[in-house]
């Protein structure tokens, strides 16, 4: 055997760089479902059957073409497994079949990467690392963007792309004369709501994905989440069909209410193509090209089709710039120093805050809740919980069927949790409860008074919220975008409220966050 091509569970692309030369004849494909990947964090079912369907069904696709692939499919008996991980089972089949070459395209996993360099090393093998094709922008070009700038400002790097990649531009111009139109896209439903809303395209399991669901049942069982109405796309057709019923049905919609949440609604006008995409079942250039002729024929207003072109141009290429620019260094980054676990309720969503229980409620059945339940409700009780960023992460890629490693650091550790001290974003997303009301119906059917700090209804968001700002005023008085917070809680630094609230907040955080929750103002 000349190349052996190992194909990871998210790099389910059949032009990937690393198929470039295959060689039928001399050359073989390697995939492994191993119980590692399931298990270094602790997965949602629905996560785990997601990936393995995808893979099966690409293994299918490849055997079609006749080519040899090498698949290592998990039993319900674990005694009969070949090895926990990529590096064990690779080790084996390696023996077995004596390829002269590994070949793999870059993984979006820094310590799977390293892993399989290790086991090559071990094996005395050469591992040849191909680039990822399926993003615009490369680690290389990303550094170079990056290189004698003092900050990385995700609007430049949006504007650097769009201009290189010639999207949405007019003669060197931003297409409407504005490169940005999020004044437009803030919106809530308001009073009467969103009325009936479709949702994305379900997709019914097919026997491929009925057989992972048993295996995952059985093997997987005490996992997070259900596997309850599997609907999830898992092959690239399946895909591109979601694709196309979203920039249809929903891509008009999708800007002005972009930020919004209602009642059991766990999509409201979002895609739900980024699992899709994080597995390359789909080529984000084709999502932005069927969006931005959507704008050209008229199907779509150009604040909805920017605003998903920023998400896919944009926000995903920025922050795996920002992933592989600063691994392995990133992934221990505590900028806050924050040590509490994640709250119980983030697993199963038993709780009597009802936004959280909303959001939850989203995560356990579909391993998805939109950006804004994720940053503004999930995201921000963390933070002001002070919980551990690493902590976070590692809870953000168990539940979420749309996480790899490269997605998920940047967007929770980062983003979310200002555990990176404002690498992606440039001041904490934290609130009261006043924005989740205003965003949302849920404040109304909640036990709670948003408005309250203290007393027995309190919110808890309103509570932690003036407790994180007293806790790190020494560290946000210099942050100009910090000002206005840093100028409220200064007022309220001396009162007796404030004593109240600080009171409170331990409590919440004693019965929330663990032992390392309750840290002293800094
Ligand atoms: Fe969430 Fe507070 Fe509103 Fe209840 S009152 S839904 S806890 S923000």
């Amino acid at each position: 055997m000349r190349n052996l091509v190992l194909v990871l569970g998210d790099q389910l692309d059949p032009h990937a760089a690393a198929l470039d030369d295959f060689d039928a004849a001399q050359d073989a494909v390697w995939m492994a479902e191993v119980v590692e990947e399931a298990t270094h964090v602790w997965c949602h079912q629905k996560r785990i059957a997601f990936f393995f369907s995808a893979m099966r069904h690409f293994r299918d696709q490849l055997r079609k073409k006749h080519w040899e692939v090498h698949y290592h499919q998990l039993g319900r008996q674990p005694r009969k497994d070949r090895g926990p991980d990529f590096a064990t089972v690779l080790t084996a089949d390696v023996g077995r079949l004596g390829p002269q070459k590994l070949v793999v395209a870059l993984p979006g996993d820094y310590r799977v990467r390293q892993s399989l360099q290790q086991a090559a090393d071990r094996l005395g093998l050469e591992l040849e690392v191909r680039p990822d094709r399926h993003f615009y922008v490369s680690p290389e070009e990303f550094a170079e963007f990056a290189g004698g700038r003092k900050s990385l400002v995700l609007e430049t790097f949006y504007r650097h792309v769009r201009r290189q990649h010639d999207v949405l531009m007019d003669n060197g111009q931003p297409v409407g004369g504005k490169w940005n139109f999020d004044e437009e896209n803030r919106k809530a439903f308001g009073r009467e709501g969103p009325g009936r809303l479709a949702g994305p395209h379900a997709f019914r399991p097919d026997r491929v994905t009925q057989e992972v669901c048993g295996l995952v049942a059985a093997r997987f069982g005490d996992h997070p989440g259900t596997l309850d109405s599997f609907d999830l796309p898992v092959t690239h057709a399946q895909a591109r069909t979601m694709l196309r019923d979203f920039i249809h049905r929903s891509l008009p919609q999708f800007g002005p209410y972009e930020d919004a949440m209602w009642t059991d609604e766990a999509f409201v006008y979002h895609s739900r193509l980024s699992a899709a995409l994080n597995v390359k079942l789909l080529d984000p250039r084709v999502c932005v090209q069927k969006a931005v002729e959507a704008y050209q024929t008229g199907a779509a207003p150009l604040n909805s089709v920017e605003g998903f072109v920023r998400q896919i141009l944009g926000w995903r290429e920025f922050i795996r710039g920002v992933y592989w620019l600063f691994m392995p260094d990133y992934a221990e980054k505590n900028h806050l120093q924050h040590q509490a676990d994640v709250p119980p309720f983030f697993w199963d969503g038993q709780t009597d805050l009802a936004c959280v229980r909303e959001s939850m409620q989203h995560v356990v059945r579909h391993g998805y809740a939109h950006h804004i339940h994720r940053l503004m409700v999930l995201g921000n009780l963390a933070l002001l919980l002070g919980v551990h960023p690493r902590k976070f992460h590692d809870w953000h890629m168990a539940m979420y069927v749309d996480a790899v490693d490269w997605v998920s650091l940047p967007n929770a550790l980062g983003m979310s949790q200002y555990g990176d001290g404002g690498i992606v974003g440039t001041k904490p997303y934290v609130s009261t409860g006043n924005y989740i009301h205003r965003m949302s119906n849920f404040c109304g059917g909640c036990r709670y008074d948003y408005r309250a700090a203290t007393g027995e209804d309190a919110c808890p968001f309103t509570t932690l919220y003036w407790d994180f700002l007293d806790r790190h005023y020494g560290r946000f008085q210099k942050n100009p975008r910090m000002s206005l917070q840093i100028k409220h809680v200064e007022k309220k630094r001396a009162t007796p409220e404030m004593v109240e609230i600080r009171a409170a907040a331990e409590r919440l955080k004693r019965a929330w966050g663990g032992e390392g929750a309750v840290e002293g103002p800094q």
